[in-house]
């Protein structure tokens, strides 16, 4: 099963140059065909057969569950890992057989290993000094690309005298520093707190805008993914299950992979408490956290009995633990809601999605 739709182009409007940018990359689009890997001394692909295209300028994320791929293909498009077989296309240069310094793509990673000797400026030069660079670009491109990453007032520390978001950022310096057309992140920001990861994720999004940057992102973390996306991409099992927009990923998803990997939706066989609502040929009916309510509904809703389990407090919301007629559900409500014992609730026909025996959305 491999679904896909096409990519679109970019909801974030290119921005206006800034001064200073003039020596910003110029964006390319990277173009995975068919590629498939498979590592010596394993009896499955790790990738296969996959189809992708990042449109230039923007932040794709590739999203799925620990070992699906998202860092092999990553690193495939990096030139750290060659393909058993398909091909890359970086800009309109075919890219499969290129090294990974002659691609053009910087990467940052989760351990991103500062050279603790060196101060903050030493450790972003650096790609510049191993290519041999002139002195006075050097200084004048990682000057640049520290003051991108707000690093203007650290220069002189040493890692060790930084912080956890202020290394990240000088390993995010070090990857922009040679203008890359691609850049490719591995869950970068996994170290830092929830607060700093925020702040991390709104100025990655900044600094791509202003820069026009193409960025591919790894995360298993979906409210990263939905948060950075400009084309999410959800693998499975080495296999990309649905590539598009987030709000289209989310709001359709094409598979019940997708629907539970990426929001938790409650799935149901047709023939459970839903069977009145099923469409013909559906095996699976789901329903989102959020679309079962409390109550009795009306006219076309379909009315159920639940029985509450258990109530986490999920900060503005509380998510309930349910039994529907011997089923395990979940359901969404306000944190100032707190349903207990027995109640009615209700969902309305046109919430509801449908899946074949396949795990396949009904058309
Ligand atoms: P995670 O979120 O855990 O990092 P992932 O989605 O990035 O997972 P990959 O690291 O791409 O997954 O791994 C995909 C598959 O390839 C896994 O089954 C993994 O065991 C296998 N694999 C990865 N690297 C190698 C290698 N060097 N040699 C053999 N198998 C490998």
């Amino acid at each position: 099963m491999r679904l896909k739709s096409p990519a679109r182009p970019t909801r974030r409007t290119a921005p206006p140059a800034l001064a200073g940018d003039t020596a910003a990359p110029t964006p390319s689009a990277v173009r995975v065909y068919t590629a498939t890997k498979r590592f010596d001394r394993s009896e499955t692909d790790a990738l296969s057969h996959v189809d992708l295209t990042v449109p230039a300028g923007s932040i794709t994320v590739l999203l799925g569950p620990s070992g699906c791929g998202k860092t092999t293909l990553l690193r495939c498009i990096a030139g750290l890992e060659t393909l058993t077989s398909g091909r890359i296309e970086i800009g309109d240069v075919d890219a499969t057989d290129i090294s990974a310094e002659d691609r053009g793509v910087a990467m940052a990673f989760q351990n991103y290993a500062l050279y603790p000797n060196k101060s903050v400026l030493g450790n972003i030069e650096f790609p510049l000094r191993m290519r041999r660079v002139d002195r006075a670009t050097r200084r004048e491109r990682a000057l640049r690309a520290a003051e991108l990453m707000r690093l203007d007032g650290l220069l002189d520390r040493k890692p060790s005298e930084l912080s956890g978001g202020q290394r990240q950022r000088v390993g995010i310096g070090r990857a922009l520093v040679r203008d890359p057309a691609v850049l490719v992140m591995d869950e970068p920001f996994s170290n830092l707190d929830a607060a700093l990861r925020d702040t991390m994720r709104a100025e990655l999004v900044t600094l791509q805008r202003r820069l026009g940057m193409t960025v591919v992102f790894v995360t298993h973390d979906q409210v990263e993914a939905l948060a950075l996306a400009d084309q999410l991409v959800v693998m499975r099992a080495g296999r990309i299950e649905q590539a598009g927009p987030p709000e289209d990923v989310y709001r359709t998803p094409a598979t019940t992979f997708v629907a539970t990997f990426l929001d938790g939706m409650n799935t149901f066989d047709a023939e459970g408490p839903f069977a009145a609502g099923s469409a013909p040929g559906a095996a699976t009916v789901g329903c989102r956290t959020d679309h079962l309510r409390i109550g009795t509904g009306d006219g076309d809703d379909i009315d159920l009995r639940g029985q509450v389990l258990m109530a986490e407090l999920r900060g503005r919301d509380r998510l309930v633990h349910l039994d529907i007629g011997g089923r395990r559900a979940r359901m969404r409500v306000p944190a100032d809601t707190r349903p207990d014992g027995e109640i009615a609730l209700h969902v309305r026909r046109s919430d509801l999605h449908y899946f074949t025996a396949d795990g396949v959305r009904c058309p």
